[in-house]
């Protein structure tokens, strides 16, 4: 394969290593910008990455205004171009039809899927793509020609307006590229269709992140009565009430998401099972113990808390706190699904803010199941970062 003429950009003696070990960011401090200044090259152009030696360790592409300088697109070196995208799609196509029976799914999940900066779902026909770098936006027409080609959609969204762009210079737009999509596009899980109303939706419109614990209900839900908190369209109350709940409470302060959740019971016809309640969920968990309400299942699974870093110890006393008000309302012996889908909130800190809160209630509580991201989430295991959601199912009793 001819190398492509890209600018080369050069590392700085020994910041090869983590690349070479598998990651794919290059940060700033890291090039040896003596040899090529970062402010030569303009946001998203494709570079070729050399060590300190000369030595290729492959094509991606460049942001001289970020503090992730570079991202590692190919370790072949190859142009960044439509054949690499099609092998790219091909490959993440085949994980997700070898494990989910429908085109319901994310399909590519950035670095994890060698095509950082780039998310892709799938809503059966429709198609909607996110892409947060500068690089992978100046690559849009190549990806959205690898989409059409790859998947024949019926409708492809470009969903552009994650907060992540901001930082790289990238204006928010949304735009429809190929087909037509009125009113809203579904989401499949289990046996259930999900309206979900992707222009004006969360994030890229349905949390597919979710759908593999949502799955693992299934033993703990029949004849239970759920609350579902932070229910954005459904997704877990809905479910529970489809694998044998008997009552099931939604719960979001978002009245967009609630009236999509109404929509939701009513399409899937479990009017006679289910509500939906516009509500602050620290103010309903509130309401909810002083008039003594109690569920035998109770799901909290929250916006991320701790979005940075330096936000960890206020965040992780938000968590700490939710726990504590979930568990007052839960029926002695219930059952307590507790999420985080911030990447800086380890496992260990949400499960020791889980166990504090039931010491601080007098309440024993037992694991029984770790819940992670859905398979078509993969983790890259030289980058921690794609790795972000944890939760817990938990039974809970007297002390
Ligand atoms: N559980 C959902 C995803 C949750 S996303 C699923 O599985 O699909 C987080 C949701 O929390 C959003 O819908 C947002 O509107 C809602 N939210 C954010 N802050 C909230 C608050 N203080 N009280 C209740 N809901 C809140």
């Amino acid at each position: 394969m001819a190398a492509p003429d890209y600018r080369p950009l050069v590392l700085r003696k020994g910041e090869e290593r983590r690349i070479r070990a598998g990651h794919l960011w290059v940060f700033s401090n890291e090039v040896d910008v003596a040899r090529t200044p970062l402010t030569a090259l303009s946001p998203g152009e494709p570079v070729l990455l050399l060590d300190h030696a000369g030595k290729r360790l492959g094509s991606g592409y460049a942001n001289p205004s970020t503090l992730i300088a570079a991202r590692l697109v190919d370790r072949a070196g190859g142009a960044l171009d439509a054949a690499l995208f099609a092998r790219r799609l091909e490959a993440a196509l085949a994980l997700r039809t070898r494990r989910y029976a429908t085109p319901h799914y994310r399909l590519v999940f950035g670095e994890s899927d060698g095509l950082p900066g780039l998310t892709v779902e799938r809503f059966g026909d429709v198609v909607v793509a996110q892409a947060t770098t500068a690089g992978m936006e100046r690559l849009r027409e190549v990806a959205t020609g690898a989409l059409l080609s790859a998947l024949a959609p019926s409708a492809l969204l470009w969903k552009n307006d994650s907060s992540a762009r901001k930082a790289e210079g990238l204006p928010e737009s949304v735009e429809l590229v190929h087909g037509t999509l009125d009113g809203p596009a579904i989401a499949r899980e289990g046996g259930l269709e999900f309206l979900c109303d992707l222009r004006e939706g969360q994030k890229t419109g349905w949390f597919y992140d979710q759908r593999d614990n949502r799955d693992r209900l299934a033993p703990w839900v029949k004849g239970a009565r759920v609350l579902d908190v932070f229910s954005y369209l459904g997704g877990w109350g809905l479910r529970a009430a489809e694998l044998g709940a008997t009552e099931v409470e939604c719960v979001d302060v978002s009245a967009r998401a609630v009236e999509g959740i109404r929509a939701n019971i009513a399409h899937n016809g479990l009017g006679d099972r289910a509500t939906a309640t516009v509500a602050d969920a620290f103010d309903f968990l509130r309401d909810a113990r002083h008039a003594r309400r109690r569920w035998d299942v109770v799901v909290l699974d929250p916006p991320a808390f701790v979005k940075r870093r330096k936000d960890f110890k206020e965040g992780a006393l938000a968590y700490r706190r939710l726990n504590e008000a979930g568990l007052q309302v839960l029926e002695p012996g219930g059952l307590l699904v507790t999420c985080s889908c911030s990447h800086h909130m380890p496992r260990a800190d949400l499960v020791a803010g889980l166990q504090a809160a039931a010491r601080a209630q007098d309440r024993f509580v037992q694991l029984l199941e770790p819940m992670t991201q859905s398979a078509d989430h993969p983790v890259h295991p030289a980058i921690p970062e794609t790795e972000y959601l944890k939760g817990v199912l938990a039974r809970v009793l007297p002390a």
